[in-house]
């Protein structure tokens, strides 16, 4: 129950908000934004996924992502982030009389779901607020999803069980690869999915979401799911011997589970979950996918000189960019063999240099993106 205090405090809040919103609408652009509603409007407008919130020795400043950089947005009086700290923090309901450090929670604010982040530093509190994405921002417009991709998905319909994992650093776009099939596979058939995510970033409807907030409880969650009988398990990435071992012997038992992975390339994270203690030959009897991915840069018009438009970064977007390993009898005697080459140069390998070489060729890269990539993919 919330205290008649707190109600109190929420209601005003959201009355005064509500009078800011039409009153500020038009000046959110303005480099000073001292206020909860001028910050939020500014996200919302400029399409901003994440705010950072940098508690500094004199002042707080705030950075938000564009692209893979944090952009600084502007600086806040000590004072004013206090009374901005305090509403995201009663609309979070995160106990502020207590301060407990880190704590998180989630807010509404018109229309859409923020998730809220706070800890604190020698300065005091450093705060992330990042909006959660819906199924509407998960359009191949919006992803700039490769041709290569979208026909491997094809291949993905086609099975009903085994082990399809996506690899690459952290940050490469992973999870909606997964969120946007997840809502491929749903539009085909009824099918009862079930995702461990930590955190939740895309709401699917249709799909069991549930959000962990801890890596340890995994094990014992994915037990429980499979009780529950799924037909599709997102596993979220594989980390431990432990979640690796059950992992694949969900995928060996009739379930059809999605797991990512820390690797290089398709390779290496075959690699990697050898390490991790799998039987190679199991492994690969029950993988059927193995897709690598990552961003890279696209060039805006302003030619690296930097303007507005690429916030003075030189670039305009990032675009994925995937390497896609199909594994069947013949790609899986090749791996066993350790015969690289003759899987690379067959059909069911499919190269990122085929993507870079058009993007290349487009001029939407240079090669210096181009070079970068190959480098970090071992190549
Ligand atoms: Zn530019």
């Amino acid at each position: 129950m919330k205290s008649k205090l707190e109600k109190l405090a929420i209601e005003q809040l959201f009355t005064n908000s509500t009078v800011d919103f039409f009153k500020k609408t038009e000046d959110t652009n303005s480099s000073r934004l001292s206020s909860f509603e001028d910050i939020m409007m500014y996200l919302l407008n400029n399409n901003i996924s994440d705010l950072h919130f940098s508690s500094k020795k004199s002042c707080v400043t705030i950075y938000y992502r564009y692209n893979t950089e944090l952009i600084k947005l502007s600086e806040l009086e000590k004072d004013e982030y206090k009374k901005i700290l305090t509403k995201i923090q009663i609309m979070s309901k995160i106990d502020i009389i207590n301060n407990r450090d880190p704590a998180d929670g989630s807010f509404t604010f018109l229309n859409n779901y923020f998730r809220v982040s706070l800890i604190n530093n020698n300065y005091g509190t450093n705060c992330v607020i990042r909006k959660l994405k819906t199924i509407n921002d998960l359009t191949i417009e919006n992803l700039k999803y490769p041709e290569e991709f979208l026909k491997s998905i094809e291949s993905i319909k086609l099975h009903k069980d085994g082990l399809i994992i996506f690899s690459g650093p952290t940050g490469s776009g992973k999870t909606t690869s997964l969120a946007f099939i997840i809502l491929q596979l749903l539009k085909e058939k009824t099918k009862k999915i079930i995702t461990i995510e930590n955190p939740l970033e895309y709401i699917i409807p249709g799909a069991e979401q549930i959000e962990i907030k801890n890596d340890s409880q995994k094990t014992s969650i994915l037990k429980n799911i499979l009780r529950h009988d799924p037909d599709i398990i997102m596993t979220g990435e594989i980390r431990t011997d432990e979640f690796a071992k059950l992992t694949l012997e969900s995928a060996m038992t009739g379930h059809y589970v999605f797991s990512t992975i820390h690797a290089n390339n398709v390779f290496n994270a075959i690699q990697r979950l050898e390490l991790l203690g799998l039987n190679k030959s199991y492994l690969l009897d029950t993988l059927k996918i193995i897709y690598n991915q990552r961003f890279v840069k696209i060039l805006c018009s302003c030619n690296k000189k930097g303007c507005e438009t690429c916030k003075y970064t030189g670039y305009s977007d990032i675009i994925p960019v995937f390497e896609i390993l199909h594994i069947n009898e013949y790609t899986k005697q090749m791996i066993l063999s350790n015969k690289i080459d003759e899987i690379k140069n067959s059909i069911f390998y499919i190269s990122p240099e085929i993507q870079l070489n058009r993007l290349l060729i487009q001029g939407k890269i240079d090669t210096e993106e181009y070079n970068q990539f190959i480098t970090s993919i071992g190549g």
